[in-house]
C-alpha cells in the first residue's frame, strides 16, 4: 500500500492505472535484467546523496569491500573493486579496452551473443583479437582450446563469459581458467549474469579480471557494473587504456585518490545497492541465493515440459539463470501475441536471442519465488489456450 502512497504523490498512479493494474503492483520480470527488484530496494532510492559527502563515500568503499567478500577476497590479499558507471556492458568494456597492451593479443571464447559483444569491442578498440568459437548450445571443446593455447604464444589474454544469457548456457569457467593458467595468459571473466548466484572460486580459476552488474543475480537496480580484479594486473594495465571514461585503472586511482568516482556517480543505484547487499546477506549469501533461483528454475523446467514446451539447451548445460524454450511448432503460436497476452496478466518475458533457431527466454532471477513461476506458468497455460496452439 505504501508504494501506491508514494507514486501518487509522484504523479505516477495514472501510469499504473492506464496499464490496467493495481497500482501497488508492478508487473513481474522473468527477464535477464533489469529484473524485479523488492520494494524495499526500490525505497532506499527515494533520497538525494551528495556525491562528494564522506558518507556517501563511505558507503562506496563498503560496497567495494563487501563486493570482495562474496567471492572470499581482500583488499589485504592483493584484490580490488573498481564500479564503473553504465551496466554490465560499460563493466565489460572498461576491461576489454584498459588492459590489453598495443603489443597483445585477446583470444575471446563466445558461443552466443555476449561473446559476440566483446569482439565487437575489441574491434573498436581496434585490438588484435581472435574468436574461439562453439555453437550456441555447446560449451567450449576444451581440448581444442587447449591446444590454441599452446599453440600460439602471441596470445596474452583470454576472455570468456561465465553464464552466456543469450541462451542460459553455464560454461566451464573454471575449466577454461586451468587451461589459461597453464598457458600462463590474463584471464577476463563476464560473469555479469551469474556473480552472486552461481559460486566462482576466484583464486582457483586463476581469474585476473572479472566484471558484474548491480542489477542482476544481486537485484540491485541499473546504473553501475563492478571489476573484480588482482591490484597486480590492474598495476600493469598502466597506459593500456583506449578510453577517458572508462580507464579502468584511472577509474581505481580515482577511488583511492578522494574515494569518488571520476563522474557523477549513480547515487540513487548506489543507495539502492547497499539496501539489496543487505537483503542478499539477510537471505544467505551466495548459496542461499543460488538455491531460491535453482528452485525457481526447477519449478519452470517442470510446469512447461508439463504443458510440451521444449528447452533449446541439453539439462547438463543449463543454468538456473534463464531458460530458453523453443517456439511450438504451431502456426497458431505468434510470439507477439503470446507476450502481449501475458503482459496483460502481469507477466513479462523475454524474446529469444539466439541465431540459429525460434525461442523465447524465461529468466528465474530477481525478486521471484517458486509461487511466481507457478503463477507464470498457469497464465502461460491459459494463453496457449486462449490462443488455441497445441503443444
Ligand atoms: C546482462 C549481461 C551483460 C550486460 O548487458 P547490459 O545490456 O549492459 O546490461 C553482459 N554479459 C552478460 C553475460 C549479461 O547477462
Amino acid at each position: 500500500m505504501e508504494i501506491c502512497e508514494i507514486l501518487d504523490e509522484k504523479g505516477l498512479t495514472s501510469m499504473a492505472m492506464r496499464s490496467r493494474l493495481p497500482a501497488s503492483k508492478d508487473r513481474l520480470l522473468f527477464t535477464p535484467g533489469p529484473l524485479t527488484t523488492s520494494l524495499s530496494v526500490k525505497q532506499a532510492m527515494m533520497r538525494d546523496a551528495g556525491s562528494w559527502h564522506f558518507e556517501f563515500n563511505a558507503l562506496v568503499l563498503e560496497i567495494r569491500e563487501k563486493l570482495l567478500q562474496i567471492v572470499g577476497l581482500s583488499r589485504e590479499r592483493g584484490y580490488e573493486t573498481i564500479l564503473m558507471q553504465g551496466t554490465g556492458t560499460f563493466g565489460v568494456e572498461s576491461v576489454i579496452g584498459s588492459v590489453v597492451p598495443a603489443g597483445g593479443k585477446i583470444l575471446i571464447l563466445s558461443n552466443g551473443a555476449y561473446g559476440e559483444r566483446m569482439l565487437q569491442m575489441a574491434g573498436h578498440f581496434k585490438l588484435h583479437a581472435e574468436a574461439f568459437r562453439s555453437p550456441e548450445n555447446e560449451t567450449p571443446h576444451l581440448g581444442l582450446l587447449r591446444e590454441r593455447l599452446q599453440g600460439d604464444a602471441s596470445i596474452t589474454h583470454v576472455a570468456a563469459v561465465h553464464c552466456e544469457t543469450t541462451t542460459g548456457m553455464l560454461n566451464p569457467m573454471h575449466e577454461i581458467g586451468a587451461l589459461v593458467q597453464e598457458a600462463r595468459k590474463i584471464y577476463i571473466v563476464d560473469a555479469v549474469s551469474s556473480f552472486g548466484s552461481i559460486p566462482i572460486d576466484f583464486e582457483r580459476a586463476g581469474i585476473h579480471f572479472l566484471v558484474s552488474s548491480a542489477n542482476k543475480c544481486l537485484e540491485g537496480v541499473p546504473g553501475f557494473s563492478f571489476v573484480i580484479c588482482r591490484r597486480a594486473s590492474l598495476l600493469a594495465s598502466e597506459g593500456c587504456a583506449r578510453s577517458l571514461s572508462l580507464d579502468l585503472l584511472g577509474q581505481w586511482r580515482g577511488f583511492e585518490k578522494n574515494g569518488q568516482f571520476r563522474y557523477t556517480p549513480p547515487t540513487h543505484a548506489i543507495l539502492a545497492f547497499e539496501q539489496a547487499l543487505k537483503e542478499f546477506e539477510q537471505e544467505g549469501g551466495v548459496e542461499a541465493r543460488g538455491a531460491r533461483y535453482a528452485a525457481n528454475h526447477q519449478t519452470l523446467h517442470r510446469e512447461m515440459s508439463r504443458m510440451g514446451f521444449k528447452t533449446y539447451l541439453p539439462p547438463g548445460v543449463q543454468s538456473h539463470i534463464i531458460t530458453s524454450f523453443l517456439f511450438p511448432s504451431d502456426p497458431k503460436f505468434q510470439f507477439a501475441e503470446f507476450y502481449r497476452r501475458l503482459s496483460d496478466r502481469g507477466y513479462i518475458i523475454y524474446p529469444g536471442k539466439i541465431s540459429q533457431a525460434d525461442t523465447f527466454r524465461v529468466g528465474c532471477i530477481g525478486r521471484l519465488f517458486e509461487s511466481d513461476m507457478l503463477d507464470l506458468t498457469h497464465a502461460i497455460a491459459d494463453v496457449i489456450q486462449d490462443m488455441g496452439v497445441s503443444l
